[in-house]
Order: C-alpha cells, then sequence, then structure tokens
C-alpha cells in the first residue's frame, strides 16, 4: 500500500490529544478509521444495543459506537482521560463514561441496570483491549454470565491466533478450548501495527465471539473438565498421561485407565483432542 493511501485512512482526531500513552496500561490508540469502521460494523451493533466499552482511552471508538448504539457504558482506568472523554461525548447523550478497572466491575449489575434504565433489549461488549491483560479480561466476560449477545475484541494478532483456532488442531492451546466451550468465534479482521499511535511491536486482530445458548459438550464437573485441559496443554512437547500427572489427586494409573476408558492414547499431544474427548476424559476421571 503507498504511503498516502494509507495515510489517507488516518483519522483527522489526534490520537491521544494531549495524552501521553502509557505502556504500563496498553495504550495504543486507534489511528485509523478504515479499522473503526469495521470494528463497528462487525460487532452487529443497532440502535436497540447497550455497548459495554472497555477501555475507551481518548475515545477513537467511543463515539462511532454511540452513533450506532441505543447507548454506551465504557469503563476506563486511566483517570487522566476521563474528563476529556466526558466533554467529547456529552453532546451525544447516549454515553456514560466509567473510571473503573474492568477486572472489578460488577458487569452483571451494571448491565441488567443500564438495560432497564434506557429500555434497551440487548447488550454488546466491544473494545481494543489492553494487551497486557487480554486473557483475564476475555475470561472475565465469558464466565460471568452478562447475558451479552457478542464481544467484539481487538487483541494482539498471535492471541486472535490461538483463540480462533479449531480444537484439535496444531494452533490450538488451552484457551483455544475455553472460549470455543463459551463462544462461537468469528475473525472480523487483521490490523497492522501502523493503524495505532504509538505502533506497538506486533500486529493485531478483532475478533467476534457470539455467545452459545448451550456449550458444545456436557461435562458432568466443568471444573474438572477446564483444569484437564489446563493440565494438557501445561507441558505441550509431554504425551498426554505425563501432562495429566500435574492435574493432582490422581496417580499414573488411575489417569492411565481413564485415558484407557475415553478411547484416547496416552501418547498423545492436548493439542490432538477434540472438546468431546476431553469431556469425556473428564468424565472418566471424575468416576475414578
Ligand atoms: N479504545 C481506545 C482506542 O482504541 O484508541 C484505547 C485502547 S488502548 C489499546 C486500551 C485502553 O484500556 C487504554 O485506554 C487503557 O487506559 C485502558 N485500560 C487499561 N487497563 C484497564 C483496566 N484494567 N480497566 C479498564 N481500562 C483499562
Amino acid at each position: 500500500m503507498s504511503k498516502n493511501k494509507r495515510n489517507s485512512r488516518k483519522s483527522h482526531v489526534p490520537a491521544g490529544a494531549g495524552i501521553r500513552p502509557v505502556k504500563s496500561l496498553g495504550q495504543n490508540f486507534l489511528i485509523d478509521e478504515e479499522v473503526i469502521g469495521r470494528i463497528v460494523e462487525g460487532s452487529g451493533i443497532s440502535k436497540d444495543t447497550l455497548v459495554i466499552e472497555i477501555g475507551p482511552g481518548t475515545g477513537a471508538l467511543t463515539l462511532p459506537l454511540a452513533e450506532a448504539a441505543g447507548h454506551v457504558t465504557a469503563i476506563e482506568l486511566d483517570e487522566r482521560v476521563i474528563p476529556g472523554l466526558r466533554v467529547k461525548t456529552f453532546s451525544l447523550g447516549n454515553v456514560d463514561i466509567i473510571h473503573e478497572d474492568i477486572l472489578k466491575t460488577d458487569l452483571q449489575r451494571l448491565i441488567s441496570e443500564g438495560l432497564e434504565k434506557y429500555g434497551l433489549k440487548e447488550v454488546r461488549i466491544v473494545g481494543n483491549l489492553p494487551y497486557y491483560i487480554t486473557t483475564p479480561i476475555i475470561m472475565k466476560l465469558l464466565e460471568e454470565h452478562t447475558g451479552a449477545e457478542s464481544i467484539t475484541v481487538m487483541m494482539q494478532k498471535e492471541v486472535a491466533d490461538r483463540i480462533a483456532a479449531e480444537p484439535g488442531t496444531k494452533p490450538a492451546g488451552a484457551i483455544t478450548y475455553s472460549v470455543h466451550y463459551y463462544a462461537d468465534v468469528t475473525r472480523i479482521t487483521d490490523v497492522g501495527r501502523e493503524s495505532f499511535y504509538p505502533a506497538p511491536k506486533v500486529d493485531s486482530a478483532v475478533l467476534r465471539l457470539d455467545l452459545r445458548e448451550e456449550p458444545p459438550v456436557k461435562v458432568s464437573d466443568m471444573d474438572l473438565y477446564f483444569n484437564c485441559i489446563k493440565a494438557g496443554f501445561s507441558h505441550r512437547r509431554k504425551t498426554l498421561l505425563n501432562s495429566l500427572m500435574s492435574l493432582g489427586g490422581y496417580d499414573k494409573a488411575e489417569i492411565e485407565a481413564a485415558l484407557h476408558r475415553s478411547g484416547i492414547e496416552p501418547e498423545r499431544r492436548a493439542e490432538s483432542l477434540s472438546m468431546e474427548e476431553f469431556a469425556e476424559l473428564a468424565d472418566s476421571l471424575k468416576e475414578a
């Protein structure tokens, strides 16, 4: 792409407008209007939607989201950006800015109160995530039963590749199985590092996670199911039998027997197992 073409996509709103980006808060502000448009469009929001935005920063996404949504509630940790954000969004009349740590926010309460207060029908979560806490944020959003239809989030491309991988294939990791248990994953767009200020050292991608009504596998003990996955991936180079020893509470013979009952060869590697196989293994260990 020519330099001029690339520049023509850049936002005319200066990223940060006087705010010095802080690395420890994961502050890489979006400056690419085309990417912003793809995120807003890809997130499936309408005037019936309450949007929960994570990390609005200086508002690159907040304003376009507010134009498309019924209401936007944005949660931001950096107090320096709060006054500017409130000024920028005041005239729109449909944006709340909450100064809080997303990892400590009571999302269920925030969402149920928001839906009632603004008379809206659905919730969607959107954000250009602070990369230093991508996984804890995603897991919180998935595990907390917020009632959201979808979660559309920008993250480091490498993490997106892992999450978007099919369970049972080589690029899969423990997070693949966790996310696919809760959601259908769609890749909205890849985003080059030049679309941010300051430019990060890595490229990014936007995924949409559509929350499932029912999980794709049934397990009798969900904690044990997730612990099996975690243990299975704890030593990627080891066989499944050896990795599962880190589960604790089971000896080698018990694990071997559970693998046998589930029809899984003990020499296999975790990433070769389907979600159904992990479910059978967890149920079989539960019996043990
Ligand atoms: N949405 C803006 C954009 O796209 O230009 C900013 C995105 S920037 C990658 C991540 C934002 O998350 C920053 O504004 C940062 O201050 C904020 N943030 C970092 N940690 C946070 C936390 N624990 N809770 C809420 N916001 C956080």
